[in-house]
C-alpha cells in the first residue's frame, strides 16, 4: 500500500501571531457545564457534583430537567454544617454515594466533581473517591475531577475529566500489548457525528481505532507507544498529556470544523496511519464536493460580513479559520480563554494573518474596542449576548456550538446556517420596521 503523498497543505507559514495578553473580569461558565454534554456521551456513567445551591442550580437549568429518564448528574449539596467541619462533609459524602449507588445499580462509574465550595473547604475529593472506589469496587469505579469555576473556562471540565479518566486506563504491559490502539479520537463528539467519522475510518481501511470518550465506560481502550491520538476539541491540553505519558503520539492536525478542516484531519491521519492516496482521495472526495456545494447559500449570506470573538469556548480560533476561508467573513478580534501553540500551530498556519488575536479576558476593554469596531457579530458567552443584542449588535452564543453537532463534512453547512439565521433574522426585521 503506498502511503498518502499529498502533504497536509497549508496556504502560508505558521505565523508568529502576537495575541493581545489580557487579565481581568472574565465572563465564562465554569466547568460544571461539561457535564450536560459528558453525562449524555458516557451513557453508564453518573456525574455527582459535590458543591452548593448555586453549582445545583448551575447544571439543572442549563440542562434542563429530565423528566421521563432518571437523570446522570445531581449535587451533594455543602452545607452550613460541613463548612464547620470537615469530618462531617466526608461522611455526608459517602452517605449520599451509598445511597445513590444503592439505588441505581445501572452506574459503572461514578464522578465526584470538584466546584468552587469544595474546593474552599479543600474537601480532598481525590481522597474520598480512592476510599469510595475500594469499597464499591469493581462493580462501581470511582474517579473524581475538578469542575471549579476558579480560573477555568467552561470546556476545561470536559479535559480534567477526560483527563481523569486517561489516568486510569490500564498501561499497555506484554500481556494485553496486542490490544494497543493503533488510533485514538479524543474529544466529545455527538454521536452522530463519531458514526460518521467511525465509517469514514471503516472506509479508509482502518481496523484498530476508538474514540474517546468511550460511550460505554467499560469498552477496553489499551493506549501505548503504538498509539497515535488526534484531538477532535481544540481544549484537552491535560488529556493530551496524559495520553502522552503513556507513550500515546499527537497527530498534528487542524480540527474538524468546515470542510477544509475536517479534510485535513483526516489527512493527517491517513498519512500517519499508512493510508494509500487513491484510497484517501476516493473516501474522501464526493463527500467534500458535497459538502463545499452545501455551503454556498450561506456563503452568500456570510460573505463580506465581520464578526468579533470574545474568548469563551476554545473553539475560537478554527472557527475564525473556516468562517474566514470557507465563507468569506472579515475577521476583526478573535479571542481565546488561553493559546495552546502546539495544538494551534496548524490552525494559526491558516488564519489571516490581519487577525487581532486576544488570550484571557478584560471583558471591559474588550467591549469597548467590539463597540469601535462595530462588528457585522458577535460570538460571546449567554452573559454578554442580551445586553449586546440591546445595544444593536447581533450575537451568536458560543456555548451553542459546544452543544450542536458542527464537526465533520455533514455538518459543515449546519454550521454555517449557525452564523447565518441570526443575520437572516435581522435584515427580515429591518424590512419589517422599513
Ligand atoms: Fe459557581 Fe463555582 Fe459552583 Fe461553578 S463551581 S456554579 S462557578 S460556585
Amino acid at each position: 500500500m503506498n502511503s498518502v503523498s499529498q502533504e497536509v497543505v497549508l496556504d502560508s507559514q505558521p505565523i508568529n501571531f502576537q495575541p493581545l495578553k489580557e487579565r481581568g473580569q472574565r465572563e465564562v461558565f465554569c466547568g460544571l457545564t461539561g457535564i450536560i454534554w459528558l453525562h449524555r456521551k458516557i451513557q453508564d456513567a453518573f456525574f455527582l457534583v459535590v458543591g452548593s445551591r448555586t453549582c445545583a442550580h448551575l447544571i439543572q437549568s442549563a440542562a434542563g430537567v429530565m423528566i421521563f429518564a432518571e437523570p446522570r448528574f445531581a449535587t451533594a449539596i455543602i452545607d452550613d454544617r460541613d463548612l464547620a467541619g470537615l469530618a462531617d462533609a466526608n461522611d455526608e459524602l459517602d452517605k449520599v454515594v451509598k445511597q445513590l449507588l444503592d439505588r441505581r445499580p445501572d452506574i459503572k462509574l461514578l464522578f465526584l466533581v470538584g466546584s468552587c465550595p469544595s474546593e474552599v473547604i479543600k474537601l480532598d475529593l481525590s481522597r474520598a473517591a480512592q476510599r469510595l472506589g475500594k469499597t464499591f469496587a469493581p462493580k462501581v469505579r470511582i474517579l473524581n475531577y475538578s469542575g471549579s469555576g476558579i480560573e477555568t473556562t467552561f470546556t476545561q471540565g470536559e479535559d480534567a475529566c477526560l483527563a481523569a479518566l486517561v489516568q486510569d486506563l490500564p498501561k499497555s504491559t506484554e500481556s494485553n500489548q496486542a490490544d494497543e490502539l493503533d488510533l485514538l479520537v479524543v474529544g466529545c463528539l455527538a454521536d452522530v457525528v463519531e458514526d460518521q467519522f467511525s465509517r469514514i475510518f471503516k472506509d479508509l481501511g482502518l481496523k484498530s481505532f476508538a474514540f474517546f470518550p468511550p460511550r460505554e465506560s467499560t469498552q477496553k481502550i489499551v493506549v501505548g507507544p503504538k498509539t497515535k491520538y488526534l484531538l477532535a476539541q481544540p481544549f484537552l491540553t491535560d488529556t493530551a498529556r496524559f495520553l502522552e505519558n503513556l507513550g500515546a503520539q499527537r497527530i498534528a492536525a487542524p480540527f474538524p470544523l468546515g470542510v477544509e478542516g475536517t479534510e485535513k484531519w483526516f489527512l493527517a491521519a491517513a498519512k500517519e496511519l499508512g493510508v494509500s492516496a487513491d484510497t484517501f482521495e476516493k473516501v474522501i472526495a464526493p463527500q467534500r464536493e458535497r459538502a463545499k456545494k452545501s455551503l454556498e447559500p450561506h456563503r452568500e449570506i456570510l460573505k463580506g460580513k465581520s464578526i468579533f470573538f470574545f474568548p469563551d469556548s476554545q473553539l475560537e480560533i478554527p472557527l475564525a479559520r473556516y468562517l474566514n476561508r470557507e465563507l468569506g467573513m472579515n475577521l476583526m478580534e478573535v479571542g481565546v480563554p488561553y493559546l495552546h501553540r502546539q495544538h494551534m500551530a496548524e490552525e494559526l498556519a491558516m488564519l489571516d494573518p490581519k487577525t487581532q488575536l486576544a488570550e484571557g479576558q478584560n471583558v471591559e476593554n474588550q467591549l469597548d474596542r467590539c463597540r469601535e469596531q462595530q462588528p457585522d457579530m458577535v460570538v460571546c458567552g449567554l452573559g454578554l449576548a442580551n445586553p449586546l443584542e440591546a445595544e444593536g449588535f447581533t450575537t451568536k452564543w458560543s456555548i451553542e456550538l459546544v452543544f450542536t453537532p458542527i464537526q465533520g463534512f455533514n455538518q459543515a453547512a449546519d454550521l454555517a446556517e449557525l452564523f447565518a439565521r441570526p443575520l437572516t433574522r435581522k435584515n427580515k426585521l429591518m424590512m419589517v420596521e422599513a
